[in-house]
């Protein structure tokens, strides 16, 4: 009951190389129809329901998943979409930053149903919230007594004021440009999009945290791999049997950020 087969791809990818955990913090580039983050809930617990993780742990974190895509995207339990977003649009960097900035700061008091509670969600590609920004400004001392749990919760108050280096563990993407057949076309165009979810890892995630995305074989995966290299201890190259051998998609996975 995954909303697409892809699902398998992340799901065989991830048993493999173990970069989902309970209490995470994921960006999910190019998440429609949402298959992907059907997994990525799962595993990281961002419906506080603990199904799929196999050693369940009381206080066990909540995640949080953010899906973006240029597509619209079926609701789903645990999820924030922004879908209608361009990702490789500074107005779509912007408003996953303005979320991560409120899901911080609601974390930090320890609550961990944010989805529900501070009411952020996204409607006609805007990020709406039944509490202000400015409500969400919480005394330096709250911020740091409290601290819910493992994963990627924050450990202490710092960088406040929507700062938000350094807080996601994981960056996903799946984005694929519509392809026209032609490698020489959909090669680099892929790539422009690879490396535009680098560059928003690069800026805000966590230092131990992972990347992985997809891209279509082709002369500059090498570059990509060795932009990789200077900002991830072990990078590696991934083809999920469900992946058609046929086609020449493969995933980069970039692990443990310096
Ligand atoms: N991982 C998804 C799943 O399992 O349901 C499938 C993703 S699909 C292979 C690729 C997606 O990338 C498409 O939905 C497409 O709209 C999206 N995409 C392509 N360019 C994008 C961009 N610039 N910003 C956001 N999404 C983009």
């Amino acid at each position: 009951n995954y909303r697409a087969r892809s699902a398998f791809k992340l799901i065989e990818i991830d048993d493999k190389v173990k970069i989902l955990k309970p209490g995470q913090i994921v960006l999910e580039c190019g998440a429609a129809p949402g298959a992907w983050t059907q997994v990525i809930v799962q595993r990281i617990n961002s419906d506080g329901k603990g199904t799929g993780i196999k050693k369940r742990r009381k206080g066990m974190g909540v995640g949080t998943v953010i899906g973006i895509d240029l597509l619209p995207i079926a609701p789903l339990e645990g999820a924030i979409f922004l879908d209608g977003c361009d990702f490789t649009s500074l107005e779509s960097v912007q408003k996953i930053k303005d979320i991560l900035a409120m899901n911080r700061k609601a974390r930090i008091i320890g609550d961990s149903s944010i989805n529900e509670e501070v009411g952020i969600g996204v409607r006609d590609g805007m990020v709406v919230g039944e509490v202000g920004r400015d409500e969400l400004k919480f005394g330096e001392e709250v911020a740091d007594k409290e601290d819910t749990g493992e994963g990627g919760n924050e450990k202490n108050g710092e960088s406040t004021n929507g700062d938000t280096n350094g807080l996601v563990d994981v960056v996903l993407s799946d984005m694929a440009p519509n392809a026209t057949g032609q490698r020489s076309t959909d090669h680099p165009r892929i790539v422009r999009l690879v490396e535009s979810a680098l560059v928003f890892a690069i800026k805000n995630g966590k230092s131990g945290g992972h990347f992985l995305a997809k891209v279509w074989d082709g002369s500059d995966v090498k570059r990509l791999e060795g932009f990789l290299e200077k900002y991830y201890e072990k990078v590696s190259r991934h083809k999920p049997p469900s992946s058609r051998s046929d086609s020449s998609e493969l995933f980069i996975l970039g692990k443990f950020k310096k």
